[in-house]
């Protein structure tokens, strides 16, 4: 099923998600209708926050991506990205483990508004996978910016506290309007 997206403005946005302890089917479901709801709005990571859960859940998919290369390690091998897509997290811990690099990012809670972000263009994963297992590994360029952006949203943090003054001044206008259309979404849908 494809689920509607909370965009900017909205309070869950800030929630830090709470860990999960047990894979029910609830949450296999919810997977699921993560991955429909990526898809279907062209994305390349779609955290549980995005779709009104709090939980430590996100789900990535880089295949396809050519313009913008991934690197995998796994186990200090260098593996095809592909091996481990589609992938899913669960409680994910992210280390840095190589230097700053600047990249474009967008955001589907943040329709049109893109902007370069600073981030580790390395960084070592530690995750659950929908089945429960350690998943860890090391991954650089664009699935390191997604792994980042993704975990980020799983503790209430977002792309826009991330960007440089200047570029969130330059913003400023679009994502006020944004959050007041969310709110007045949400103030309509409770009456
Ligand atoms: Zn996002």
């Amino acid at each position: 099923m494809i689920l509607p997206i909370v965009k900017y403005g909205h309070p869950v946005l800030r929630k830090k998600g709470a860990r999960i302890e047990n894979i029910t089917p609830e949450i296999l479901t919810l997977v699921q209708d993560m991955f429909e709801t990526m898809e279907a709005n062209h994305g390349v990571g779609l955290a549980a926050q995005q779709v009104g859960h709090a939980l430590q859940l996100t789900v990535i998919d880089v295949t396809g991506i050519t313009d913008r290369p991934s690197t995998l390690e796994l186990h200090g091998q260098p593996t095809d990205v592909s091996a481990l897509m589609p992938l899913v997290l669960i409680n994910p811990e992210v280390t840095p483990a190589g230097e700053i690099a600047k990249g474009g990012e967008g955001c589907l809670s943040f329709p049109e508004i893109y902007a370069d972000i600073e981030r580790p263009g390395i960084v070592d994963v530690k995750a659950l996978n929908q089945k429960g297992q350690l998943i860890e590994f090391r991954c650089g360029g664009l699935l390191a910016r997604a792994v980042q952006h993704e975990t980020d949203h799983l503790n209430g943090l977002l792309f826009i506290d991330r960007m440089d003054k200047q570029t969130k001044a330059d913003l400023k206008p679009e994502l006020d309007d944004l959050q007041v259309q969310t709110k007045a979404e949400l103030k309509s849908a409770k009456k």
